[in-house]
This record gives C-alpha cells, sequence and structure tokens, in this order.
C-alpha cells in the first residue's frame, strides 16, 4: 500500500528530526548529516511530494530508471543532487556521468578509468565515491578492503579522479557497527572527507559513527512494491 503525500512529508519530517537528535547525540553538527532520499521503484508522483516539501537529495540505483524519471523533475525542481548508488557498468559511464552528480560506486580499475575518459570528454565533473565490500560478501560490489588504500591511489594518481567520499552496504546479517567503523577508518587515512553510510534500519549508529549522507528508502516512501 503506498503512502499519501501527508504520510510522505511527515515521515521526512520525523527523519529530519531524528537524525538533528542522532548527530547531537554523538556530539555532531546536524549540518553535517546529509539525507539521501532514496527513489528507486518510486513513481514520479511520489517523489514530486519529496520535492515539495524541500528534499532535494535523492538516490537512485539504476541508471535506466533515473534516466526515465529525473529530467523532467530537475526541470521542475531547481537545486537536484542526484546520486549513483547502485552498481555501474563501464559500458554505461557516459550516461551516468550526464545524469548523476555524485556516484557512489566506483569499485574497481575498469570503472575508473571509463568514468575518467567520459569525464573529460564531456567537461562535466560529478563527485565520485569508492563503494568497499566491507563484509567481503560475493555477490556483493565494491572493493574488498584490504585493497582499498591501493584502489583510491590508484583512482587518485593514474585515472586523476577525485574521490572525495567512501561508501558501503554492511551484510543484512550481524551488526552494522564494526563495518560502519571499518569504513570511518579507510576514509581516514586516505583523507577522504564523507561517509555514505546507514540505511533505515542502521542510520543512528552509522551516524554516530561518523555518516555524512545516510541513504533512506523505507523510512520515506514505506515499503517497496518490487
Ligand atoms: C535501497 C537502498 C537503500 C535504502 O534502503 P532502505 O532500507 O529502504 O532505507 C540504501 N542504499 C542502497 C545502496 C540501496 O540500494
Amino acid at each position: 500500500m503506498s503512502l499519501t503525500a501527508d504520510d510522505i512529508a511527515k515521515r521526512l519530517a520525523s527523519v529530519e528530526a531524528d537524525i538533528a537528535r542522532c548527530s547531537e547525540r554523538s556530539g555532531r553538527e546536524s549540518a553535517s548529516v546529509n539525507l539521501l532520499c532514496v527513489s528507486k521503484t518510486q513513481p514520479a508522483e511520489l517523489i514530486e511530494v519529496a520535492l515539495q516539501y524541500g528534499q532535494r537529495l535523492f538516490g537512485e540505483n539504476r541508471v535506466q530508471e533515473a534516466e526515465r524519471k529525473w529530467p523532467a523533475l530537475r526541470q521542475k525542481f531547481p537545486g537536484v543532487e542526484l546520486h549513483l548508488i547502485g552498481p555501474l557498468q563501464s559500458n554505461k559511464a557516459r550516461e551516468a556521468v550526464a545524469l548523476f552528480d555524485v556516484i557512489e560506486t566506483v569499485d574497481r580499475p575498469r570503472i575508473a578509468e571509463a568514468l575518467a575518459q567520459e569525464i573529460q570528454r564531456a567537461g562535466k565533473h560529478p563527485r565520485l565515491f569508492v563503494e568497499v565490500n566491507t563484509g567481503k560478501e560475493p555477490q556483493k560490489a565494491g572493493i574488498l578492503p584490504e585493497d582499498a588504500d591501493a584502489f583510491i591511489a590508484r583512482c587518485r594518481s593514474e585515472f586523476g579522479l577525485t574521490i572525495d567520499g567512501l561508501m558501503c552496504i554492511p551484510p543484512h546479517e550481524g551488526q552494522a557497527s564494526p563495518h560502519f567503523a571499518l569504513l570511518a577508518s579507510i576514509a581516514k587515512r586516505n583523507g577522504v572527507a564523507h561517509l555514505s553510510m546507514g540505511m533505515t534500519a542502521d542510520y543512528p549508529l552509522a551516524i554516530q559513527l561518523g555518516a555524512t549522507y545516510v541513504r533512506l528508502g523505507t523510512a520515506i516512501f514505506g515499503d517497496r512494491l518490487t
């Protein structure tokens, strides 16, 4: 059952208040924690409700779905910042650079190289985050934690990319905190400023451990139908 416009506005207000509370409790400025509203699978009508409310940061996990929904929404609502949070194929680098303001899922040399070429060609510079597979799950995207330092260095030196964030999706089972702490430590030793971590189930913990972007879908739009 999908939520009404009123429900979504209330949920956004309540999530914002909760993020502010969690930040203060952790001794952090609430402005240092950004709410990324995950709009994957949601129809444009519901996304418009969030945009009307004033929300401007959104995450999508598929390039093609985002291409269908966002050009029209951007025209209507200036100031949108769109993040790619799903896996990227190197043959989609052109579309991704054209469409997204932040690509959070840089996770292998082939993608880094394709992005570097496209950034050069198009003269458009989306911000780039490296995704780390903190749980070393075989089915999951992301560079392995032990390879992260070398990969970040290579993105910077060989491909000339600016990496200013790390992203992780901890395993479904078990505690998320060791994964958040691991991501924070990799960021710290590599001079990376932003941490995209924490979803509906665990964002308070992620804020405590340094998240600067929390990615929330269910908390805002309710259960996804697909
Ligand atoms: C779907 C998704 C989210 C949002 O998850 P919720 O549990 O609905 O908040 C966050 N990050 C990524 C990468 C996702 O694919």
